[in-house]
């Protein structure tokens, strides 16, 4: 989709430290991180939010689940993760198209803010 960064990212126009890539999703550094770890995991096709998931997503977002331990694991986070999404206004998405943060390698605390 035009104008949307992370289609950017994923279509290689504005570069990303990638982590993981297939044909279906695709995992990055998050610019400005908030662990040790911290990387997103979108789909490739432009989904704005979870809000918007249709029945035909079905088997992606079944396949970026899965794919989150194997990303985990590959990043070292044996001793566990975070994987926030943030959703809509409320939910405080700031950017448009659905992604996951995956974060790792500190100890995390509840509520988040
Ligand atoms: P949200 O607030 O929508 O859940 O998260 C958006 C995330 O995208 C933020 O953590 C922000 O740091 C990250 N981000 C925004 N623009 C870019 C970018 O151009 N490159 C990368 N790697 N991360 C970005
Ligand atoms: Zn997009």
């Amino acid at each position: 989709m035009a104008d949307c960064i992370f289609c950017k990212i994923a279509e290689k126009e504005i570069p990303a430290t990638i982590v993981y890539e297939d044909d279906k999703i695709i995992s990055f550094k998050d610019l400005e991180p908030q662990a040790p770890v911290h990387v997103l995991i979108i789909p490739k096709k432009h989904i704005e939010s979870l809000d918007d998931l249709k029945e035909e997503d079905r088997e992606l977002i079944a396949h970026l689940m899965l794919k989150v331990k194997d990303i985990a694991a590959e990043l070292g986070l044996e001793n566990g993760y975070r994987l926030v999404n943030n959703c809509g206004e409320d939910g405080f998405q700031t950017v448009k198209h659905l992604h996951f943060h995956l974060l790792g390698k500190r100890k995390m605390t509840w509520p988040p803010g």
